[in-house]
């Protein structure tokens, strides 16, 4: 069975298949899915926009999409960057950009008030719209400095609760197994076995697999 992942992003598709290969499914991107609508993230939560991601392109495609959302939540800052994370210090803002503004805006708060987590939420849709939720969450600490080269986003301004270093400094597989990304795909497979058994048996897989 075919499933589309409500993305561009090459790492987030392999990262998936690889975390449901044992589930016989072929994750295909959106651009390996064709001509498809952008879609404008302007929900005001995580679930809001990748519900709006994965319905939207399992309606065009007619095939089942899982999308994800993700982002920082810093407590001091009353949750924010959340759903801006990615846009925080302007619309084309640099990773850099972004972290600097953050850390600027915390300046002289202690360190410990500087509690934060990365959230992740996940949904799987069918093109009727029926939809399965997944969350994730990784709980943490906003540094005063950047440190690290591994990752991406705030990676270098996060210390993982437990740890001393920055999630920048983690490897890609010790990032995985704590991250927010890697806990919200784990509860999602538990359910989509279940989800997708019922698609199927309502005759879908058949008419879209050809
Ligand atoms: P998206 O869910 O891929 O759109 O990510 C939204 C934004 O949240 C990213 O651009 C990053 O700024 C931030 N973010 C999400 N996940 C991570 C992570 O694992 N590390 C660092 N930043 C992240």
């Amino acid at each position: 069975m075919r499933i589309v992942l409500a993305t561009r992003n090459r790492g987030k598709v392999s990262e998936l298949q690889a975390l449901l290969s044992d589930l016989g499914l072929e994750i295909i991107s959106m651009d390996q899915a064709g001509d498809l609508p952008e879609i404008i993230e302007d929900g005001l939560t995580f679930q809001d926009n990748a519900t709006k991601k994965a319905m939207e392109v399992a309606r065009a495609t007619g095939l089942m999409a899982i999308a994800d959302d993700s982002g920082l939540e810093v407590d001091a800052l009353g949750g924010r960057p959340g759903v801006f994370s990615a846009r925080y210090a302007g619309e084309n803002a640099s990773d850099e950009e972004n972290y600097l503004k953050l850390l600027q805006e915390m300046e002289g708060i202690d360190s410990d008030q500087r509690t934060a987590r990365f959230r992740c939420v996940m949904v799987a849709c069918t093109p009727e719209g029926e939809c399965v939720v997944s969350h994730g969450t990784c709980e943490g600490s906003i540094t005063t400095e950047p440190r690290g080269s591994q990752g991406f986003g705030y990676d270098p301004v996060f210390v993982p609760a437990g740890d001393r270093r920055t999630m920048a400094e983690l490897t890609r597989q010790e990032k995985n197994r704590i991250s927010h990304r890697g806990k919200a795909l784990e509860a999602l497979k538990k359910k989509l076995e279940d989800f997708i058994r019922r698609f199927q048996s309502h005759g879908h897989s058949k008419k879209h697999q050809a």
